[in-house]
């Protein structure tokens, strides 16, 4: 097994590994640090606990067409979990056994565990999100005010992190009202003693948001070079910090734009780290080595 290739359908039906094998899943995915990432921490854990020593990590191109029988062979063949990314999040919901409880609501998985009767779902980058916003920025959400950008996946998974974890306030911007309305619709019932709020960016200084809120960027705004800002930071009360889930460019234009107002300000490689570590746990039943996924994601956005 080269847990640099990149495999497919066909490799999975002739699939032979004597110990534990995970996945990754997406389309595209040739650019995940996801196996770098997982492969440094279980080498590190292999210096420690033996057993570990035959478990590999590896990505396979699915199409989102493929994902049910891949899903099924990746079952029949045993492998101990999954990663999903885009575009299977919210395809892989109908073709589970199982939710995690919390997962229900984001309606979205990106983790799966393999059990007898198929597969468990998780959805971690809620956690990712969080870990990240304590790491990089000392930001708790519980008691936050939160303004978060976009009304897509990502922002939803974001939305219910939020929410679950006690914010004090949610104010939800989106370019395309359409979304944020529906979007606003699915969370209102998660809501609980918080305020949630939405608004269109350009209608941002009209809306009442308060000051020191932690800015989260859900968009894909930056994502492309001459991407438009998500929002305009001088529209905002002066922000407490500035979080961009974008890691790839690792400054988006909208980052640059926080530091330039001597706004804390950080990326999603947090994000993602935190989200592979918490999956590793799922799988491995234990803690996992952070330090060692981050320096992995690291050096593999660097290669
Ligand atoms: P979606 O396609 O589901 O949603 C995209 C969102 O971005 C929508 O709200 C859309 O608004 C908005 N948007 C897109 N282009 C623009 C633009 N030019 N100006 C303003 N708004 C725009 O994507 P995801 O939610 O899956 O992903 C969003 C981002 O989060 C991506 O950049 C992704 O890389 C990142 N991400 C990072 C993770 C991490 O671990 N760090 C994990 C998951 C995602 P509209 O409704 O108007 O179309």
């Amino acid at each position: 097994m080269d847990t640099a290739a990149t495999y497919t359908l066909a490799d999975l039906a002739a699939w032979s590994h004597p110990g534990v094998s995970l996945a990754v899943l997406g389309y595209p995915i040739k650019h995940s640090v996801s196996p770098a990432m997982h492969n440094a921490a279980l080498a590190e854990m292999a210096t420690r606990e033996a057993s570990f020593a035959d478990w590999r990590y590896v990505r396979f191109e699915v199409p989102p067409e493929e994902l049910p029988r891949a899903l099924a062979l990746l079952h029949e063949k045993r492998f101990l979990g999954v990663n999903l990314t885009l575009p299977h999040k919210m395809l892989a919901v109908a073709q589970i056994a199982a939710i995690d409880p919390a997962a229900q609501p984001v309606g979205a998985v990106n983790t799966l565990r393999w059990r007898a009767d198929g597969w468990e779902g998780f959805n971690t980058d809620g956690y990712g999100l969080a870990s990240g916003l304590r790491e990089d920025l000392g930001v708790e959400l519980a008691g936050a005010d939160v303004i978060l950008l976009g009304a897509g996946g990502a922002a939803r998974g974001a939305a219910v992190e939020c929410l679950q974890r006690g914010v004090r306030s949610l104010w939800i911007a989106n370019r395309t009202r359409e979304n944020l309305d529906a979007l606003l619709a699915q969370l209102a019932p998660l809501a609980g003693g918080a305020t949630l709020r939405g608004f269109v960016p350009a209608e941002a200084s009209g809306v009442g948001l308060p000051a020191g809120a932690v800015v989260v960027n859900a968009t894909s705004a930056g994502l492309k070079a001459g991407d438009p800002l998500p929002i305009d930071l001088a529209a905002l009360s002066k922000p407490r910090a500035v979080y961009d889930m974008i890691y790839n460019p690792a400054e988006t234009a909208f980052l640059a734009a926080a530091r330039d107002r001597g706004l804390p300000a950080a990326n999603g490689l947090s994000m993602l780290v935190h989200q592979g570590a918490r999956a590793l746990e799922i799988w491995t039943g234990g803690p996992v080595p952070v330090a060692a996924m981050a320096a992995a994601a690291r050096a593999a956005m660097g290669r």
